[in-house]
């Protein structure tokens, strides 16, 4: 039977935070990079509220898309790799709507192959969507999967912190170690 493997999107497959500090430091004349996001919450390390976070977010990808770079060198192929050993390629992502289009945009641009794109609006728990194993990067969405689901944490600088025994710093290792 074929496997669903869901792929979240920002900070797995777009590096997003690398744009959005760089946006952020533009605006404010800092040095801020993405090492220095070490908690989930930026609101912990920045003095931005929950809304300005959000904002910029929206605004880099609404503004700024095509300069958000994949997370490694070679994904297009990685994610044909994964594929091609018989997974469905489900991307999964929250986000808010005006930033739909510019995902599908960078997904063109970058030649990211995938079965579907789900943009999921509200607080539905991903853990609930079907997939066999979800690679994401946010503690919140991968704390409650349970077997036979698996969790696998995208290394970043935000989830250090998190006690996960599955991790990888990247899809390729995921290609090569997990799947
Ligand atoms: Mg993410």
């Amino acid at each position: 039977m074929t496997k669903t493997i869901s792929v979240d999107f920002d900070s797995v497959l777009a590096d997003t935070m690398v744009t959005w500090t760089n946006e952020y430091n533009r605006l404010n004349g800092t040095k801020v990079s993405k090492e220095d996001i070490t908690h989930w919450d930026i609101g912990m390390v920045l003095p931005l509220t929950a809304l300005e976070i959000s904002d910029l977010f929206n605004y880099i990808w609404q503004n700024c898309w095509m300069e958000i770079p994949p997370s490694e060198l070679g994904l297009s192929e990685t994610i044909e790799k994964i594929h091609r050993k018989g997974y469905r390629i489900s991307i999964l992502t929250k986000r808010e709507r005006p930033t739909v289009a510019y995902v599908a945009k960078w997904l063109d641009y970058h030649e990211i192959y995938s079965d579907d794109l789900v943009f999921l609006f509200d607080g539905f728990p991903k853990a609930d969507y079907q997939f066999d194993l979800l690679i994401d990067d946010a503690p919140g969405n991968i704390v409650d999967i349970s077997p036979p689901k698996i969790g696998v944490l995208f290394n970043q600088p935000w989830n250090k912190e998190f006690d996960w025994p599955l991790r990888v710093n990247s899809l390729s290792e995921a290609e090569r170690n997990v799947l």
